[in-house]
């Protein structure tokens, strides 16, 4: 148990704490009495309190401690602004924040990086001085996309990590638990509080028989998510067993858990195995490999443990799939492709082909795509569609140069962008086709929906292996498939690919390229954290008001919401997206899409002051400038969708109080009462009809605010008649401390300072 093992090569005084997980299952164990799921034993080797915990997969909330936070840089901004204003001197737990997501792809990987430091200096310097001031590791621009490094770096067997970016998931391949999350989480955990997790349901999908021959671990998830669909993995975290994992190595796994994210699941994951070991061994990480090995009846499931559902796969008999369009639970084996394409009408020229990201740039897969490229530039084949390569990490680039990957790649006239997300997430810049053009493109990432790669509604993305996506490449159309078509060749001869082939692991080990890695620094008090004043990107968070001790009176609605209204009604993303470190500029779009229901239009609301109508964030600004705090008035599951924390800070910073609804989005719920506000619901959902978005409330109840005693909402209509409807809140008490703080990291910041 007193054993030092270090969580990560890069950081000094962190240590993997497996004592921990077997502790907490001897207390687990007793009060269950029955076998356990893998991740049963991860989450629950985590809990902050087993003895007091209620466990009951799919409906308790688990309070955890995970080991580690990891943030990419669009995400960060938010999180590391708001964990300044906790006011602590270093995060509570190991974090590193990856610059991977700014980068736009457009020539190439250098002239591309160049670029990109230039446009998002103001981020980078920010991002860089606040990890240094703050005891971060800092990924620089060009490092990599985050979840290759920290398979490379940071994930453990065995681990639990939280990541404020959706494929977190991918340090499942070396059996950690990683969970995507909004900045919120992220900031709780870095300010030493426990992570809130509903209790995962378990599905398990065994694998039997063999991987080989143009069959690849991607073409598992696709499998996977086609039975599935994008939904079917909610709430659950995917647990694989059997025989077949033993033909996969540590990196597919990883490609497998990445693209769990596409079935909505809360994680994926694998037990600790011999290809672990082997990956761990290559990323230098012996020692951690030993230290697993002794606590491997930790890192495996129980015998006959239960699965809320179970699904089988044989490996030996799944083909190559290529799923899409537009998104990724259309599965096609590859040999329907021909016949499905033409069926549906997709364009069948393929325009790009895209191979790499943080999904699929593993040794592995370049290597085995350069055998393809080789084979078929050695019968004089030349690419037919344009060819890019995303490696994902500086390591796998460094390697792959070294090792020849790279010229095989470019003598055809393949492209090598930057070790970043680049056209993975729209980062670019696409000239070939204009915008509202019917085209097909197919790529090794993860991700289809409409205009995620270029902004073009007509585009067909298609997702598959890059085994199979540069084959594509060579045929330029949907209707080949490299198993059993030949091509034309210069010679006469007709050309058929050879099953790819390719090293799991670098034989010569890996290169560890350019140093990129920025440790925090010996000396954190003199840095400065860098924030330029006139910038639009950036603003320095100022602390909310507290409550003022009263009961609220007379506080206008701002909005009557009519139907849904999502975190994309409320903050919407797109070009919004570059200000997300600016609350000021970014509260801009405050519930912009919500639609009124007082005149059916989205963001056109009037000012009760002076009757005038304005866009809701202007009319909110109005109100708050006057010194009026206002309500919103919201329909069911208010704030579903995203995680994203700005739809909370956002009504916030403009003076709301209170959002009253039928029922509420839980995460968004919560990230309400963090950042101060009231969350109510009506008692009696007609009430909604009641209230008017013309009317005024009291709210009465506050000053005795106690959990699971409803407040009264006195509304005052414009005639003025008046109705006093019970509003319901789940407020506890360390909840209604915050709302009294003023919000979560006021009390934080309060508590820091005594
Ligand atoms: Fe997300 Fe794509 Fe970047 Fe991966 S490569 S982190 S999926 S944007």
């Amino acid at each position: 148990g007193d054993q030092k093992v270090p969580m990560s090569l890069l950081e000094k005084g962190a240590y993997i704490n497996y004592q921990r997980i077997e502790d907490n299952l001897a207390v687990v164990r007793e009060r269950l009495n029955r076998p356990l799921t893998l991740s049963e034993k991860i989450l629950y080797g985590h809990l902050d309190d087993p003895v007091n915990q209620d466990i009951e997969r799919g409906t308790s909330y688990l309070k955890l401690r995970p080991d580690r936070v990891a943030c990419q840089d669009a995400t960060a901004q938010m999180a590391i602004l708001q964990f300044m204003s906790a006011g602590m001197d270093t995060a509570a737990v190991p974090t590193t924040v990856h610059c991977d997501h700014l980068i736009e792809a457009q020539v190439g990987g250098v002239k591309d990086l160049e670029r990109a430091i230039n446009i998002n200096k103001e981020v980078y310097d920010f991002l860089a001085t606040a990890t240094a001031k703050y005891g971060l590791g800092f990924w620089k621009p060009g490092s990599g996309i985050i979840h290759q490094i920290i398979l490379e770096n940071y994930a453990f067997p065995g681990g639990l990590m939280i990541g404020t970016d959706s494929h977190t998931p991918n340090a499942g391949g070396l059996g950690m638990i990683a969970c995507g999350v909004g900045g919120a989480d992220a900031v709780d955990v870095m300010a030493g509080l426990p992570w809130e997790l509903k209790c995962p349901k378990v599905i398990g999908v065994n694998l039997v028989g063999k991987i080989g021959g143009w069959t690849t671990a991607k073409d598992v998830i696709l499998k996977v998510a086609g039975i599935l669909t994008v939904k079917g993995g909610t709430g659950a975290i995917v647990e694989y067993t059997g025989s077949g994992i033993e033909s996969l190595s540590a990196t597919g796994m990883a490609t497998i858990c990445n693209m769990g994210a596409e079935i909505g699941a809360t994680t994926s994951l694998f037990p600790f195995n011999h290809r672990m070991v082997d990956y761990l061994n290559a990323t230098n990480r012996p020692m951690i490999a030993n230290y697993a090995k002794q606590f491997a009846h930790n890192l495996t499931a129980d015998k006959n443990a239960e699965y809320d559902q179970v699904i089988e796969i044989n490996l030996s008999e799944l083909e190559p799939h290529i799923n899409g369009p537009f998104t990724p639970d259309l599965a096609t084996p590859i040999s329907k492709l021909a016949a499905e394409a033409k069926k549906n009408n997709w364009p069948d020229e393929i325009k790009v082909a895209l191979i790499g990201s943080c999904t699929n740039s593993s040794y592995e897969d370049m290597s085995r795509s350069a055998s393809l490229v080789t084979e078929a530039r050695n019968a004089g084949l030349e690419l037919k569609s344009k060819y890019t390569i995303t490696p994902g990490s500086e390591q796998v680039r460094a390697t792959i140069e070294r090792d020849g990957q790279i010229k095989a790649f470019e003598d055809v006239g393949g492209i090598v962008l930057a070790n970043a997300c680049g056209p993975c997430i729209g980062q670019w810049d696409r000239q070939d086709v204009k915008k509202g053009e019917p085209n097909t493109i197919v790529t090794s990432y993860n991700r289809n929906f409409t205009g995620r790669n270029d902004a073009n509604p007509a585009t067909h993305a298609f997702v598959a292996s890059p085994d199979i996506v540069t084959a594509l490449s060579f045929a330029g159309s949907l209707s080949f498939n490299p198993l059993t078509d030949s091509l034309p060749t210069p010679s006469g001869t007709p050309f058929k690919f050879s099953p790819p082939s390719g090293f799991e692991l670098p034989p010569r080990g890996y290169d560890p390229g350019e140093d990129t890695f920025q440790p925090p620094p010996e000396d954190r008090v003199s840095v400065q954290v860098i924030v330029n004043p006139s910038s639009d990107r950036l603003q320095l968070l100022k602390p909310f008001e507290k409550w003022d001790g009263k009961d609220p009176k007379d506080l206008p609605v701002l909005i009557k919401v009519k139907g849904k209204c999502t975190t994309d009604h409320i903050s919407a993303g797109g070009p919004w997206l570059k200000y997300r470190g600016h609350l000021e500029n970014i509260s801009q779009n405050c519930l912009i899409g919500a639609i009124n229901a007082e005149n059916g239009e989205a963001n056109k609301v009037q000012n009760q002051l002076d009757g005038s109508w304005g866009g809701v964030p202007q009319v909110a600004a109005k109100y708050r400038d006057a010194g009026i705090k206002w309500v919103v008035v919201g329909d069911h599951n208010y704030g579903e969708g995203s995680s994203r924390e700005h739809a909370a800070l956002e009504p916030r910073f403009l003076g709301g109080l209170a959002i009253v609804a039928r029922s509420f989005a839980r995460i968004h719920e919560t990230n309400l009462k963090k950042q101060g506000m009231l969350a109510l619901t009506f008692v009696n959902p007609a009430d909604y009809d009641v209230i008017k978005g013309t009317d005024k409330v009291d709210i009465k109840g506050v000053e005795s605010f106690a959990p699971g005693k409803n407040l009264t909402l006195v509304v005052k209509h414009k005639d003025g008649s008046v109705d006093e409807i019970p509003v319901a809140h789940s407020f506890n008490e360390g909840q209604i401390e915050w709302f009294k703080a003023g919000s979560a990291l006021n009390l934080m910041a309060a508590k820091a300072k005594s």
